[in-house]
């Protein structure tokens, strides 16, 4: 399996540390407001990742975390006159709610920051004594001018940056890049540390809570593509500070999603919460997945909108195959290796296997639909028909795509029968009245 590693800026073949084993880490939200579709987009691509990685046998330990402390969860807590804490429970909830909405799996190992200080206060102070940290006034900070490797990520280089425009001049650090690891603070919760009362900084809570969990390099750190710098590029030097190795071994790193071209804006009014789109969720997911996860995807309503028909034809010529075999009480559960499914599924793999191609796989599905839409219009292709609606599962399995479909009940069979009849017989009075009653078992649609 190769990936594309922004580490190396390469494809690269997947070798994990352990035999079998993925060790991944995303960086998770920060739970002061709903999600917008743009942040749902790491949310599902590395669903995939893992559920990809787990289809070859691999067993996955993904970890995402929740900052649940920081100083919009702070300014929210006062606006709404609450606590830091029960803002970040309310976003958290919300969170998992549309995780669940767009088809991802709510079950892995979320840390919350606030649950690992003790983890987080014990890395800054090695940071300190190995010189790579120093204090000012109940403030700690990082000293990037010792780690001589410093933009190896993103491939920028301190002296070339343009320190003014950037970030704000602290006249107080060492380094205009110096980056805080610890804050002072005197409004909102606060922290008891050996520097004082305060809360870390968000650069360091990611990379204490791997050493943590994992207790040593990871194979895949992911997140989007705007927290390379300084994020992961901050990530990676507190590693280097206290370790000979590197954090991970693969960074994956997401594009951004655009709205009409332009970038996401709330005050501009492209804007759009995960909570808040009007259409079959699976339809968005496939949206999400039609386009490479490391280019940028480009938002319009129309374009959702066809991805949304197309989520329906998929489902359609599954849901037909498996009431064809279900109506024929097809009882024959050997699964035949047709040459064409060998193929559609060869290509899928292979697909995926090129740094997650997701559109190509997509395309792949598409050609599964054509290929069952032709057995069903066909006489005696039951065969054909069970193996392709297997291929489905598999295909619905690794991508996270769910059509919710029930098996007929006995009785639901003999209406489907007796509307077949009325069809043939041109009763299109009764005939219609029966399809009204398979609709509502949601049959026929
Ligand atoms: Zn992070």
């Amino acid at each position: 399996m190769k990936l594309f590693n922004t580490l190396t800026n390469q494809l690269e073949t997947f070798k994990p540390i352990y035999k079998n084993t993925v060790n991944m880490y995303v960086c998770g939200p920060t739970v002061y407001n709903f999600i917008q579709i743009g942040n749902a987009r790491p949310v599902i691509f590395f669903d995939v990742v893992r559920r990809y990685f787990e289809y070859q046998g691999y067993t996955v330990n993904f970890v995402s975390n929740f900052t649940d402390v920081d100083d919009k969860i702070i300014t929210k807590a006062l606006e709404d006159e609450t606590t830091e804490i029960e803002i970040a429970n309310k976003f958290i909830a919300a969170f998992y709610q549309d995780v669940e909405r767009v088809g991802s799996s709510t079950k892995y190992l979320a840390p919350r920051v606030t649950e690992y200080m003790s983890s987080i206060i014990s890395y800054i102070e090695q940071l300190i004594e190995k010189g790579y940290a120093y204090t000012i006034d109940g403030d700690v900070y990082f000293r990037v001018g010792k780690i001589a490797e410093y933009g190896i990520l993103s491939g920028r280089k301190l002296d070339e940056l343009n320190i003014g425009s950037r970030i704000e001049v602290n006249q107080k650090k060492e380094n205009p890049f110096d980056f805080t690891l610890w804050k002072k603070t005197e409004v909102g919760v606060n922290y008891p540390s050996p520097w004082g009362e305060g809360r870390p900084g968000w650069h360091t809570e990611c990379v204490a809570m791997i050493q943590d969990i994992f207790d040593g390099p990871i194979d895949i750190h992911g997140g989007g593509a705007d927290l390379m710098f300084p994020h992961h590029e901050n990530e990676i030097a507190q590693n280097r500070a206290l370790h000979p190795h590197y954090i991970a071994n693969y960074w994956m790193h997401n594009g951004h999603l655009n709205i009409d071209n332009k970038k996401m804006s709330k005050s501009e009014g492209r804007y759009i919460l995960v909570k808040d789109l009007d259409v079959d969720y699976m339809g968005f997911r496939l949206f999400t997945l039609s386009t490479h996860y490391r280019a940028p995807i480009n938002y319009t309503d129309e374009v959702l909108e066809s991805y949304v028909q197309e989520w329906d034809k998929i489902k359609r010529a599954y849901t037909q195959a498996f009431y064809k075999l279900d109506l024929a009480e097809y009882l024959d559960e050997t699964i035949h290796d047709y040459e064409e499914l060998k193929l559609i599924k060869q290509r899928f793999i292979a697909a995926m296997d090129q740094d997650f191609n997701t559109p190509n796989a997509i395309t792949e599905l598409q050609n599964l639909v054509k290929y069952t839409n032709q057995k069903i219009r066909q006489k005696d292709a039951l065969s054909p028909l069970l193996s392709a609606v297997h291929l489905f599962d598999t295909f619905f399995e690794i991508l996270g795509l769910t059509a919710n479909i029930k098996r007929m009940s006995k009785e639901t069979r003999s209406i489907y029968m007796e509307w077949a009849d009325a069809r043939k017989n041109k009763d299109f009075e009764k005939a219609d009245r029966l399809r009204e009653r398979l609709t509502e078992r949601g049959v026929l649609s």
